[in-house]
């Protein structure tokens, strides 16, 4: 037997066939059902340590395996082996041994060769998969989109070595690795808090890795609520909510990223809360992030709320100058950016609140460095940051009204008026946000800008966006609104 790899995995000599011990893997992994009716009637075409080949006697079989339960075969065989290429192929089935369905190893089909006749590779709905190889699969014939998404893949950067720590997030990063170290056993659900861009998604997936390093045994599936959600439409819709099911609980470790988009879709939290009872059942581990804590999310079932509340609820709060620094340096390091600590203090000085612009800002630097070809310094940095960063003595409210009447096509005129219709009132609560959070303005200033409104219809637009912030749709206005402030 080969050696142990990293992972514990087994590279296997080309005599030892891996078909066994992938289809004991599936058995456990699959219904009886399932495993009775597709994964034993595959024929072994081909094992020889390199490749693994196996047929099935349909075109139908192909396709629904090819489409079902594609990903779990890859998974098991990730999980066994490394390095092995899997491919489905059809063989015709009059020509397969009685046997067909065994465990038997048929070799390399050759014209003179007894055994299923092999369709040629291009064969309809055969597709090849390996963990760096593209697959070839054939649509369904009834166009379903390929189910389900399995995982959202995680970023190899985002492990607890790059993560720095300081005051703002210690705790949080501290109970993410005891979440890690014993997954099921410690803090369960963990549930992440925090504004955009402070690290969540960052120490999710740490968590990931790591269950993954040290508990090669383990599934981790992290996902994007999106992604969740669009697993839960489509298994809805094309009447696979079973497999849905299947795969989302057979996880020992299950991630899921922005649970606020989770908000007012009945269908999913329905999905997620009975996903989450058979998970936390089991013992199994389950973390959310959101960015805002669970009595926040509006449009969010009761039941879910206080499930959240069973574990461990940690935030992440916006990293002081000394960890921004630090974060900035550690960066550097990774992307071999020359920076000195004055380079690397103004730039934590000039963004305070988001680690994600925190790290633009270095990179724009960088790259401005790069192509102008000269060294990274103060004065470039402070060049360069200056067009990023407007001053918010720059910003005025003129300025943002007429962006946001741009924006969404309205007049100016119109901001300022007194009309109500939805139109024009949404636009105007947004430009009065913009004004609050970017120019430094008063209420009443703001107010005046808009048209001589009243200091509360000001207060109260900020409010109602900033409790709105959770719709994706005036998330997204906002960012990019502000993304263009912003340059
Ligand atoms: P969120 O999911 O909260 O919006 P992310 O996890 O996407 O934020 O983080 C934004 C960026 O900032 C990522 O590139 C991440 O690596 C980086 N980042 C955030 N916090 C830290 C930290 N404490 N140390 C190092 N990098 C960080
Ligand atoms: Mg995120």
């Amino acid at each position: 037997m080969g050696g142990e790899t990293k992972r514990g995995r087994v590279n296997r000599s080309s005599s030892q066939g891996i078909w066994i011990p992938l289809k004991e893997a599936l058995r456990r992994r699959l219904t009886e059902q399932a495993f009775a009716t597709w994964i034993s009637q595959m024929v072994v075409v081909r094992d020889d340590g390199r490749e693994l080949i196996l047929g099935l006697p349909s075109s139908f079989s192909l396709d629904w395996v090819s489409d079902h339960y594609r990903y779990v075969i890859e998974q098991e065989l990730a999980s066994v082996a490394s390095g092995i290429t899997l491919e489905l192929r059809l063989v015709d089935h009059e020509e397969a041994p009685t046997r067909a369905y065994s465990d038997r190893t048929l070799g390399t089909p050759g014209p003179n060769r007894a055994g299923p006749r092999v369709a040629p590779p291009s064969g309809r709905g055969g597709f090849r998969a390996a963990a760096t190889a593209t697959h070839r699969v054939t649509a369904p014939a009834d166009n379903r989109p390929p189910l389900p998404s399995a995982h959202t893949p995680m970023n190899e950067r985002y492990t607890f070595q790059t993560f720095v720590t300081g005051p703002s997030n210690e705790l949080a990063a501290a109970a993410a690795q005891s979440v890690a170290d014993h997954p099921g056993r410690s803090y369960n659900p963990l549930f992440v808090f925090g504004r955009v861009g402070l690290g969540k998604t960052h120490l999710i997936q740490a968590i990931g890795h790591r269950v993954r390093e040290r508990f090669p045994d383990k599934r981790v599936q992290y996902q994007t609520t999106e992604q969740f959600v669009n697993d839960v439409v489509s298994g809805i819709r094309f009447e696979r909510m079973d497999e849905i099911r299947g795969i989302y609980r057979s996880c020992d470790v299950l991630i899921i990223d922005d649970i606020q988009f989770i908000s007012g879709k009945e269908a999913s939290q329905a999905e997620f809360f009975h996903t989450f009872n058979a998970l936390y059942d089991a013992k199994k581990q389950v973390v959310v992030t959101s960015d805002k804590l669970p009595h926040e999310l509006r449009g969010l079932e009761e039941r879910i709320r206080s499930r959240f509340q069973w574990g461990l609820i940690v935030d992440l709060q916006p990293p002081e100058l000394e960890t921004r620094m630090a974060i900035v340096k550690k960066k550097a390091e990774t992307d071999e950016i020359p920076l000195s600590d004055e380079v690397a203090l103004f730039i934590a000085q000039s963004i305070r609140s988001n680690v994600r612009e925190l790290e633009g800002c270095l990179i724009r630097v960088a790259a401005y460095a790069k192509l102008t070809n000269q060294e990274i310094n103060i004065g470039l940095a402070k060049s360069v940051l200056k067009d990023l960063l407007p001053s918010k003595g720059q910003l005025t409210c003129d300025v943002i009204v007429k962006m946001v009447a741009n924006f969404f096509d309205v007049k100016v005129a119109d901001l300022k008026s007194a009309k109500r219709g939805r139109m024009i009132a949404y636009p105007r609560q947004v430009a009065m946000f913009l004004c609050r959070r970017h120019t430094g303005s008063s209420y009443p200033e703001i107010g005046n800008a808009l048209g001589g409104k009243d200091h509360t219809t000001a207060l109260n637009a900020f409010n109602r966006i900033s409790s709105r912030l959770d719709e994706p749709d005036v998330r997204r206005h906002v960012e990019e609104l502000e993304r263009r402030l912003l340059n």
